[in-house]
């Protein structure tokens, strides 16, 4: 009888490993469940050019819709995984259906952290990370609008600078003392702040929401030193957290994130996981990590079929990112936390350079603006011993 591989989530990494698996040979059946009602998108351009319109949504498929029934994937929108039964080797749906499988994976995703103040479930005040949450927000943006922005991390700042271009007032309210802080040197985060201070975003630094107003609409922020922001949109953009609750009432080992080896296989050898849900080893870092990203989640994928078809192999990749604001591209090879030295080549007034961030003698990461060539110099660079020919001149 034949094997079943099941897919838990219709993502990017869902969309991969489906792909890698037929494309590796596996002869079983596929299945993909996924609990949005489109086939498999990708997320990117929800923040940027699906937001400004300048997308239609069938440029967001991952593939033509036609390519699973054409590959031998039963793709199932609209199906929700509610349990996982180990013993039973199956997982059961939401509307009752059990589906066995020989080999699962997961492939979740994340889901916005929510902020758990008062007015936050008032209509007007919207989180992204779906289609249909930008299809809302789109509808919102069809007039003008006062937005608040609260969080200023990649999406925040993405949404900022659609909006702006819309012509909407925005502004971008952050907790810590400048945007995209986790993630970048201050050399790069006053960048970020100038460009969009010189669009007309406004920005307020150290500040926290403490509630949304209205009367069965958003009306206003009111923050906790008690300030009243009178706006009428709240995008809540305050970074994510992983799916994992399925693997964890099925009793496979999570910590923030699916904890995953470098083949992606989970503390039950039936069961991978792949993508933004996951937790695995870098012996490049020394230490657990997650990404959530689209490198990531097509790398994992591919490793995770590789896995399933009995080629095993080392997952442990230079991660790499890219956020669009503006006419501004950043692109982010490698990971700059743990970093002692920053060098800046090139100049930020001109609109193009780059930042390497060190440990030691090592290339730990680099943060490129508008310089591609570095980005992908440093991508093959990363741990070298930095020297000044390393990368490309400014
Ligand atoms: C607005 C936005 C902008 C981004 N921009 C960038 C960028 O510029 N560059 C970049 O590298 N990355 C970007 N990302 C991140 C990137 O999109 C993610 O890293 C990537 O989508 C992760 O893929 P995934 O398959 O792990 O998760 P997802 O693509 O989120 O897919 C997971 C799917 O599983 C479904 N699911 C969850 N639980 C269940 C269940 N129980 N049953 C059935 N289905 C379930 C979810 O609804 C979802 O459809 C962005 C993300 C967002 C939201």
């Amino acid at each position: 009888m034949s094997e079943t591989c099941v897919i838990v989530g219709a993502g990017q990494a869902g969309a991969q490993a489906a792909h890698s698996l037929r494309q590796g040979g596996y002869e079983g059946d596929v299945v993909m469940l996924g609990d949005e009602a489109h086939p498999p998108y990708q997320r990117p351009p929800l923040s940027k050019k699906y937001l400004s319109g300048e997308f239609e949504a069938e440029r967001l498929w991952l593939r033509p819709t036609e390519f699973y029934e054409a590959n031998g994937i039963d793709l199932k929108t609209g199906a929700r995984v509610s349990a996982i039964d180990r013993e039973g080797g199956c997982v059961v749906c939401s509307d009752g259906r059990e589906i066995g499988y020989d080999t699962l994976l997961l492939a979740t995703g994340t889901r916005p952290r929510a902020l758990p103040l008062p007015g936050f479930d008032l209509p007007g005040v919207l989180p992204l990370r779906t289609l249909a949450d930008v299809d809302a927000l789109r509808a919102l943006m069809a007039v003008p609008r006062r937005i608040v922005i609260v969080g200023g991390g990649y999406i925040g700042l993405e949404v900022a600078a659609v909006a702006r271009g819309l012509g909407h007032e925005v502004m971008v309210l952050e907790s810590q003392g400048r945007v995209l802080n986790r993630v970048v040197a201050p050399e790069l985060s006053d960048f970020y702040a100038q460009l969009h201070l010189s669009r007309g975003v406004v920005l307020r630094f150290g500040v926290s929401a403490a509630a949304v107003e209205g009367d069965g609409q958003v009306e206003a922020v009111r923050l906790t030193s008690g300030e009243r922001i009178d706006c009428d949109l709240v995008l809540v953009a305050v970074g994510a957290v992983p799916n994992t609750e399925l693997a964890e009432a099925a009793g496979l080992a999570v910590d923030d994130g699916i904890s995953v080896d470098a083949s992606c296989r989970t503390s039950d050898p039936a069961i991978f996981a792949a993508g933004d849900c996951t937790r695995f080893p870098s012996a490049r870092y020394g230490r657990t990590i997650r990404l959530e990203s689209v490198q990531n989640a097509i790398d994992q994928a591919k490793a995770a079929a590789s896995a399933i078809l009995g080629h095993e192999r080392t997952y442990d990749p230079v991660p790499w990112f890219w956020s669009d604001q503006y006419e501004v591209k950043l692109q982010i090879a490698g990971l700059s936390q743990m970093h002692e030295e920053t060098k800046r080549v090139g100049d930020p007034a001109g609109g193009s350079f780059y930042i390497a961030y060190l440990r030691g003698e090592r290339l730990l990461a680099v943060d490129s603006v508008n310089h591609p060539r570095s980005h992908m110099m440093a991508r093959r660079s990363m741990g070298e011993v930095w020297r000044e020919d390393l990368l490309p001149a400014g």
